[in-house]
Parts: C-alpha cells; structure tokens; sequence
C-alpha cells in the first residue's frame, strides 16, 4: 500500500517540478558497491527525478572522509555495511535525525538509531548472518554448532577466520558480550585464538575457500558470502560449495549473530528532503526486494516475503534478539579483548 502511495507522489512531483527536475541531486556515500544497488538507484531516479552521486568507499573511509569535510560536506546519506560502524557514525555525530511516519512503521525498532524524540540517526535496511562454515570431510556439525564451540579445544588446529578486529568480527564479539559477559567473551576469543589453523588473513569468501581445500576444519561467514558461492556457476565454485557444510550456530541458545546494512541522513545534507525521500525509498517493497536480493540478504521489512534459491536451501534460523546498537557500545571493549588475546 505504501508503495502506491509513493508512486503517487512521485508521478505527481515529476510532472510539477518540470525543467528543475533535472537539478535535483543526491550525494550518497556508500559503502555497498553491487550490481543490484545499481539498478536499484536508477529506479529511484526514474521515479523522482532525483539523481544519485555515489561517492564509494568502505565504511571506514567514509567515516574519515566526513570528518575531515566537516560542516562543509556535501553528503546526504550515509550508507554503512555493518551496525557498529552506524553507531560509531551516530556518536561521532555524522547524522542528524530523520522523523518519517513511513521509515517508522516499515522498519523495526531494534534496527534504528537513536532517537531521542527528534528521530533515528539510521535505519537497517537489510539483515545478513554470520554462519559457521565446516569441511564435511574433517568436521562434524556438531562439533561446531555454536560460537562457544569455535573455542573449544577438540576443534584445535581447525579454526580459520578474517582479522579479529575487522567490523564484521568485532560486531560478532559485540554481540557474544552481550549475550555472555565480559570474562566468557575473553575466554571464547582466547580459546579462538588457541585453536588457529592458520593467522587471520583474507576475506570471509577467502576463509570458506580455505575450509573447502581443508587448509582450515571450520570458519565464520556472512551467509551472503555462501549463498554467492552457491549461486556461482563457476565449476571451482560449485567444487567448494560441495565440499562445504553450513550451520546456523547457537540454535539452542540466543540464536545466530545477524549484522546489518543501513543508512541515515548526514548531519549537514544539503538536501535533506530528497534524502529522507530516498530513504523511504529503500523502504519500499520493490526496494527491499532489490536491496536484500541483489546481495542475497534478508529484508528487514517483516511483512515482505521473499524468496532467494541459495537462503531458502540454507533453511530457517533462529537469530539472536538484540538491539544492534549494543553491539556498537560494546566494540571499544571488544577491541581491548581482542589485544589482551592477541586476536589480530
Ligand atoms: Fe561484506
């Protein structure tokens, strides 16, 4: 029904806005560089009018380059891959608040910023999960069914991850604090560290490649990362899914670790109006579909079902309840857990 509405609106402001429709311009910093977004930005100016100057970057340099531009940035959103580093944004005050009767009821609570009556600094806009990927050949589910298990002395030798301090493992410990404490965390990170096959080195996509040759028993992913390799038509592909098995870790307990992508309107938009618009946008139906999809994630509009070949033949999950801002409060003490292990 919203998106009626919005094609409504749009049809209505295009036909008004005449020969300025033209100058209307968004700048999007971007941290998301698929194919599918592609499309997904031209719709939107198909729609409205409103071109999009993508400015790419991962989220770290992004967050360096709004500092250094100050009050004379010409961002208007902001677009993170990961919950921490949006928290990192909101509390360095890189957002400013966006009230829209449309973002809140689309999408829920525990994916926002904060909002301290003004509205949130940011919204999720698509969930990913991170899984633990096995070698059939050398390791039982079982044995590797949980986060807790990763440091468990039987799988000694076995454990092969990407860098301890990169976003997508400091949001994972984030979370695991959350759900276990303080000193368990430390002693999971250092049974973890203890049981390395190898230095942390690589992407996810590298350490599922490493448990696939059996260089590594078992690894963390982002779930997107495996549904890709499961949808590649590539045969050194196809042989690495086939020689892999995946678990959705913690199932009798808190539920797996889920991160998000998400996007808030920058402190000092030039043009807030069209930003908060786009925003909306990635709210959509037709957006969620394409957003999620296009880089196999799940939407976080509840109401939407979608279906995706590779997630749907990974099976259901039970994800961890969690707001992910806590992930970002906890990522200062996680990186000083990570250096008294010495996970690097
Ligand atoms: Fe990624």
């Amino acid at each position: 029904m919203y998106l009626r509405t919005f094609v409504a609106s749009v049809v209505l402001a295009a036909a008004s806005a005449g020969v300025f429709a033209q100058d209307k311009v968004i700048n999007l910093y971007s941290a998301r560089h698929y194919q599918a977004d592609e499309a997904l930005y031209n719709n939107f100016t198909k729609a409205t009018g409103i071109r999009i100057n993508r400015v790419d970057a991962d989220d770290a340099g992004i967050l360096a380059r709004l500092k250094s531009e100050g009050a004379a940035s010409p961002a208007d959103v902001i677009l993170l891959v990961d919950a921490a580093r949006l928290w990192r944004a909101e509390n360095d005050g890189l957002f400013q608040p966006v009230k829209s009767g449309v973002l809140e009821s689309r999408i829920p609570v525990k994916l926002r910023g904060k909002d301290d009556g003004h509205g949130s600094q940011w919204f999720g806009f698509s969930m990913r999960a991170r899984t633990i990927v096995y070698n059939k050949q050398t390791v039982k589910p079982e044995d590797v069914d949980s986060y807790e298990a990763l440091a468990d002395p039987k799988n000694k030798g076995k454990l092969c991850t990407r860098s301890g301090s990169h976003p997508y493992n400091v949001s994972l410990f984030g979370a695991l604090y959350e759900h276990v404490g303080e000193a368990r965390t430390e002693a999971i990170l250092k049974g973890m560290v203890a049981n390395m096959a190898r230095l942390p080195v690589g992407s996810d996509t590298d350490q599922i490649k490493a448990v696939a040759s059996g260089e590594c028993g078992v690894a963390v992913s982002n779930s997107y990362y495996v549904a890709r390799l499961m949808k590649s038509t590539k045969p050194e592909d196809i042989a690495v899914v086939s020689r892999i098995g995946v678990v959705w870790p913690n199932q009798k307990t808190y539920g797996v670790h889920v991160n998000i992508a998400g996007a808030g309107v920058a402190k000092y938009a030039p043009h807030k109006a069209d930003a908060v618009q786009f925003l909306e946008y990635l709210s959509s139906d037709e957006a969620q579909r394409y957003f999620a999809e296009g880089n196999n994630e799940w939407p976080v509009v509840k109401s939407l079902k979608t279906s995706n070949a590779a997630l749907d033949k990974l099976g259901p999950f039970k994800a961890e309840v969690i707001n992910v801002a806590t992930i970002g409060r906890n990522q200062q003490k996680v990186l000083q857990i990570l250096d008294r292990v010495g996970y690097r």
